[in-house]
């Protein structure tokens, strides 16, 4: 087991007890290490805040609506002024609005669009931008975001979001180049299909689910703690050689042909 005490990180993304985020969150908890929990809106916050107290040692809660560059510097802020530094960030957020995931994408419309974007995607580059001058107090650090495999191929009702993380990907690998040289690595978990609020939201999600376990080698769907773990490797020091990766969680899914 790897120990990670005295590290730091903030996770973007835990709404419930089902986030990857929250998964990912326990994961590097149980290793030692010391968080920093963002929720959306005040709506989440009670929420979070209940899953935080259950945690070894307890988190800072900040609210970050990743829209607002007032509220991604705030919650940098708050990191530099309550702990010494930062060593890793988890992004695991995306956004589609409910018809963009449900009239057929042709019929996308420009403001359904960008806003999918600006959340699934160009969040990552501001929350980098923002961190990483916490991370050089450290001497390098870790980002790690959560896509999937509809940025390659197209999967029913997936529409925009394939779009959104289709530029996700390109971010990381546009990041990773940045950063480098400061000792930042950026990677993506490309996570199979599991039931939780985003997904849930995704007309015919259990279909996509049958499918992947019913076609997948491992003959079955993976679960929010194979991502956690895969996430923790790549976050802590034995990912120290991975930078520009999207590394995929799906029980082999993505590697069939028929
Ligand atoms: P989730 O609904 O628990 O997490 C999505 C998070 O995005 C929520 O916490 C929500 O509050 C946050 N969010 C949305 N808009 C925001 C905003 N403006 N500001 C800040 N936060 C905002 O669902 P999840 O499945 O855990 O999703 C986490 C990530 O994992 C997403 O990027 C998703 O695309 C990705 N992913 C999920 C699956 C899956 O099958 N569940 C598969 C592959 C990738």
């Amino acid at each position: 087991m790897i120990d990670l005490s005295g590290t730091h990180g903030v996770i973007v993304g835990v709404s419930n007890k089902r986030s990857l985020a929250w998964a990912i969150a326990q994961a590097m908890d149980a290793v030692g290490a010391q968080l920093t929990l963002s929720y959306a809106t005040e709506r989440f916050e009670g929420n979070v805040r209940k899953l935080g107290a259950t945690l070894c040692q307890p988190p800072l809660m900040v609210p970050c609506d990743v829209t607002s560059d007032a509220q991604v510097r705030d919650l940098c802020a708050t990191v530099e002024r309550e702990r010494d530094g930062l060593d890793f960030l988890v992004h695991a957020v995306a956004f589609a609005s409910r018809a963009a995931l449900s009239e057929p994408f042709l019929e996308t419309s420009r403001e359904d669009f960008l806003q999918s974007l600006d959340i699934s995607a160009y969040s990552l580059l501001a929350l980098a931008r923002a961190a990483a001058p916490l991370m050089d107090q450290r001497g390098g650090g870790s980002i790690l975001t959560l896509t999937y495999l509809g940025s390659q191929r197209v999967f029913p009702n997936y529409n925009v979001m394939g779009v959104a993380k289709a530029a996700l990907e390109a971010v990381v690998r546009y990041l990773a180049s940045d950063l480098g040289s400061r000792n930042i690595r950026v990677n993506a978990v490309s996570a199979g299909p599991i039931k939780t609020l985003s997904a849930a939201g995704i007309p015919g999600f259990s279909q996509i689910l049958h499918h992947y376990r019913d076609r997948s080698p491992l003959g079955r769907t993976i679960d929010a703690a194979e991502v956690a773990e895969t996430a923790r490797f790549l976050l802590g020091p034995g990912g120290r050689g991975v930078t520009g990766e999207v590394l995929v969680v799906d029980g082999g899914f993505h590697s069939t042909g028929m």
